[in-house]
């Protein structure tokens, strides 16, 4: 087509908090955009006042740069109000702009004014079944088509709405870079609403067409909901000459439930258990909170690496891409047609990746919180950074989440006070106390409390008293954690020290006996 830069955007309307899928639309623009070296925009699409939300705005920008999506214009973070040569980004403040284009439209005789009220139509719906307002319906409605004092009722300030004028039996082909060629007839498509009086301000179909025309949007990325209006926008660059500089789509699969039945709701997440945005969020207007990614524990790059892999993929296998990578690999062509069905399972394990990519002290940093909201933050600065990373180290594994982590290794903290019921049935066994009593005059006579000592002498021991080993040592173990769980016991012991090992078996021999 041209040699014109690539330049994208994302278009959220601020109805809510930002849905996954949504982010996912953002995700695959900025690839694109970075990939081209080209200029990723956000404007708010908010004609429709009915359905704003206050908050869902700083909402979109929040989670997008939570997410290291960097937005190079419109509205972002550094500017809440707009950054570029092509503002005001949002729509509300860009009245003035649209008019002239919807006038133009109406002088070449392009779309035209019509007058019926809610009443009207719903009274022509319940006589005509299937009714939409289009080239066989419009001369018996109230419109400037068939209205000749249409002029003057306009200038008497009565309400009316602009309709674009869509001519029948046209096969419209949308290309599509995902989907290929797209075809559908020019008689499934109504007059759409373009303008209302009411409120002095576009549908979204004029101001979304004009709004990528004024931006010089060279790409139009968004998802499948939006496909049936692709004709109309062909339509509508057609109506204003730019169908020269019009933007290539690609109309992205939808992500679905996971058992593939449908699309993935706003309510899915937490009726499944899962959360289905970005940020927690707390809906003012019906006074609902969302759960979050953020807040339920994700690393950005988790969640980003996650959203990129449903409905994109690469040959090979590899699974695990940094953002740069992303941005090296992507290809609106190997996006796939059909739906992604959103496998939270898969969402945690990416996680459960990214953590154990991070350094132990990276780690101990991220888990401090925690401990001290255990421990209290004076016993948490006694410990030491250094002990509670090499702790974190000996666990990590086993865990997806940060949050995870105490379950793991509270006992390196804490001695136990309870010993559970389940591993003592099958691990402590009419043995055990004489077992422990035994191997706490070992442990007493060990000098060298290394991991390589510990297991040079008690092992040897075991075996020279014709004991189970595995008996003698799960039994150790309940002594120490308080159950059959945990890491290697010599990295246990290790944490513990000498004394505090002696001691555990020493209460817990009291307690057991
Ligand atoms: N405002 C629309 C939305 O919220 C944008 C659609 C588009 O990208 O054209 O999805």
């Amino acid at each position: 087509m041209d040699n014109r830069r690539v330049r994208v955007r994302f278009a959220p309307s601020p109805t809510g908090a930002l849905h996954i899928g949504g982010v996912r639309t953002a995700l695959y623009n900025y690839l694109f955009a970075r990939q081209h070296d080209g200029d990723m925009l956000l404007r708010i699409e908010d004609t429709d006042s009915t359905r704003f939300v206050p908050g869902a705005e700083a909402y979109i920008i929040e989670a997008l740069d939570w997410l290291g999506i960097k937005i190079d214009e419109g509205i972002c973070k550094e500017a809440p109000d707009g950054k570029g040569d092509h503002g005001p980004y949002r729509q509300s403040e860009r009245r003035d702009i649209y008019w002239k284009y919807v006038k133009q439209l109406l002088d070449e005789h392009k779309a035209y004014v019509a007058f019926d009220t809610p009443e009207q139509l719903e009274a022509k719906r319940k006589e005509i079944p299937n009714f939409q307002y289009d080239a066989t319906t419009r001369g018996m409605m109230d419109n400037s088509l068939t209205c000749v004092h249409a002029k003057e009722r306009v200038e008497n300030g009565e309400p009316f709405v602009v309709r674009f004028l869509v001519d029948p039996d046209e096969d419209i082909v949308v290309h599509d870079l995902i989907r290929g060629d797209v075809t559908i007839n020019s008689n499934i498509l109504d007059d759409k609403v373009l303008y209302k009086s009411s409120d002095r301000l576009p549908t979204y179909h004029l101001a979304n067409i004009v709004d990528d025309h004024l931006m010089g949007i060279t790409h139009v990325i968004r998802g499948e909901e939006w496909l049936p209006s692709a004709p109309l926008h062909v339509l509508l660059y057609r109506a204003f000459g730019w169908e020269d500089t019009m933007p290539q789509f690609a109309h992205l699969p939808l992500l679905l439930k996971p058992d593939g039945n449908g699309k993935l709701s706003k309510r899915d997440g937490d009726r499944l258990g899962f959360p289905v945005f970005p940020l927690e969020f707390h809906n003012e207007k019906d006074g609902s909170v969302s759960s979050g990614y953020r807040e339920s524990g994700y690393y950005p790059e988790a969640v980003i690496n996650f959203l990129a892999l449903l409905g994109w993929h690469v040959s090979g296998d590899q699974e695990i891409f940094s953002m740069d990578e992303l941005i090296a690999n992507f290809s609106l062509e190997r996006v796939s047609k059909s739906g992604a069905k959103f496998d939270y399972e898969k969402g945690k394990w990416f996680n459960h990746q990214y953590l154990q990519m991070r350094s132990n002290e990276q780690l101990a940093e991220e888990f401090r919180p925690i401990l001290e909201a255990k421990l209290g933050e004076k016993a948490v600065a006694k410990i030491g950074n250094e002990k509670i990373a090499k702790i974190v180290g000996l666990v990590k594994e086993r865990v997806s989440f940060v949050s995870e982590l105490w379950e793991q290794c509270n006992f390196l903290f804490v001695a136990p006070e309870e010993y559970d019921e389940k591993s003592l049935k099958k691990r402590w066994k009419e043995d055990s106390p004489k077992h422990m009593k035994e191997l706490l005059a070992v442990l007493k006579a060990q000098k060298d409390w290394s991991y390589e000592a510990l297991d040079a002498t008690v092992l040897p021991w075991i075996e020279a008293q014709g004991y189970g080993l595995g008996i003698v040592m799960n039994a150790f173990r309940i002594c120490l954690v308080g159950a059959a769980r945990g890491p290697h016991i010599w990295d246990i012991t290790g944490i513990l020290g000498k004394d505090e090992t002696i001691r555990r078996v020493e209460v817990a021999l009291k307690k057991l006996a």
